[in-house]
């Protein structure tokens, strides 16, 4: 049998390490390709030696300047702009798993590889908006989402039971669910980094704790399925064992449940939906005689309502927003702007944006970066 080749662009991550948790126990069937990172590359070595890996790449550029490190038995790629180059002509999948906004253009290129791609990145998948699906679209790219709501979606839609009238996705709460706002301005980026039940990379562990991921996840969710504004919602579900559900006119909702496992949605990315490996658990449903399902408290967590201004402001507004974000939560674990400062800074400086300048209803990526250059020199903090 043909093994299912796989680039893995943020193998060192969180997402990485699920990944190959699952190709671990299918050797006979997957073979990675190549991996990148960013700066991590003992990480990377030794995953490029585990799993007898040709390409790697990484993307900060002293790495190869060392020269201390044994790379001449690898194909390098020394920089974020040649990944691309990674994939082949025998490449099946490719795992977009990096986090943030940096690896933007990388993305755009793998959006016309007409490969399987699946994507974890909600971040680029929002600057983007509409271009993610239409590009994936022309360039017969098939998407599988990985996020585990979206990739919760993707499968219930599968099913193909006709028109809906919404979907609703559903949040942990994240590490401070039941702090008061009070408790909340002391918050410490070590505390926001705890999650009470996935083990995730810094950046969305603290989204998650803003409630900011579910905000980002709802617009990630309208661009991803094509939905307006009032099609899709969130609750909060700590138990996080559904992490979807599609409600119907009739007034049936359909929804599956897995425990909060990465490697269940990855899993899609290899085997067809009802023939994922043994090793995940199922669900015991007398251990979950608790299962709550809570309203968002939208003055402790005003994020998902900023989200859903900003889808209604549109055009530049859903980037503006995750730009911000970035560069917020950045400075939150440099402890130079307070926890409530994250989401509170946010709307400020969209409000400040336009103030000054006009909205551009579809935004080029020139767009974009002419916007993020515009952000920089005008952050405005408070005092
Ligand atoms: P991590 O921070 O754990 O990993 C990020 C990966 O991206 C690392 O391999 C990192 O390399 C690499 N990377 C970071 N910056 C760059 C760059 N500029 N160029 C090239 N590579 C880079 O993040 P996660 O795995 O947690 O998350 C990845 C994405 O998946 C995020 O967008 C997140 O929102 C999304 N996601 C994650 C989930 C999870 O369970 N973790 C769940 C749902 C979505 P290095 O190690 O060298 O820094
Ligand atoms: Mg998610």
């Amino acid at each position: 049998m043909k093994k299912i080749n796989v680039v893995i662009y943020g193998a060192t991550g969180s997402i990485g390490k699920s990944t190959l948790s699952i190709i671990s126990k299918n050797l006979d069937k997957i073979n990675i390709e190549g991996i990148t990172c960013n700066k991590n590359i003992l990480k990377l070595l030794k995953i490029a030696k585990s799993y007898n890996v040709k390409k790697i790449g990484f993307n900060e550029k002293y790495i190869y300047k060392l020269n201390k490190f044994n790379l001449n038995k690898f194909e390098v790629f020394s920089d974020d702009s040649s990944f691309h180059s990674i994939v082949s002509k025998k490449t099946d999948v490719i795992i977009f798993a990096t986090s943030g906004l940096s690896s933007l253009d990388l993305l755009l290129k793998i959006l016309k590889s007409g490969k399987i791609v699946g994507i974890a990145n909600k971040e680029c998948i929002i600057t983007l908006g509409k271009k993610f699906i239409n590009l994936s679209k022309k360039y017969k790219t098939k998407i599988i989402p990985l996020d585990s709501e979206h990739n919760s979606i993707y499968h219930l839609l599968r099913q193909n039971l006709g028109k809906y009238k919404s979907i609703t996705i559903t949040a942990t709460g994240g590490p401070f669910l039941n702090y008061t706002k009070k408790k909340l301005s002391y918050v410490t980026p070590q505390q926001a980094t705890k999650h009470p039940v996935w083990k995730m990379g810094s950046k969305i562990s603290i989204d998650s704790a803003t409630m900011m991921n579910k905000a980002l996840e709802i617009i990630e969710a309208k661009y991803l399925f094509n939905l307006k504004n009032d099609e899709i919602n969130a609750i909060i579900h700590p138990q996080a064992i559904i992490h979807a559900l599609v409600n119907y006119e009739n007034g049936i909702s359909t929804a599956l449940l897995n425990k909060p496992d990465m490697r269940i949605p990855l899993s899609s990315l290899f085997f067809e939906f009802n023939k994922y490996s043994n090793v995940y658990r199922g669900i015991e449903l007398t251990n979950y005689s608790n299962f709550e399902f809570i309203p968002i408290d939208k003055n402790k967590f005003p994020a998902v309502e900023l989200g859903y201004q900003v889808m209604k402001i549109g055009g530049l507004a859903p980037h503006i927003f995750n730009y911000l974000n970035e560069i917020l939560v950045n400075l939150f674990i440099k402890r130079k702007i307070k926890f409530l400062d994250i989401v509170k800074l946010n709307e400020l400086n969209i409000d400040k944006f336009f103030g000054k300048n006009s909205n551009i209803s579809d935004p080029k990526l020139s767009d974009i970066k002419n916007i993020n250059y515009w952000i920089d020199n005008n952050l405005y903090l408070g005092n």
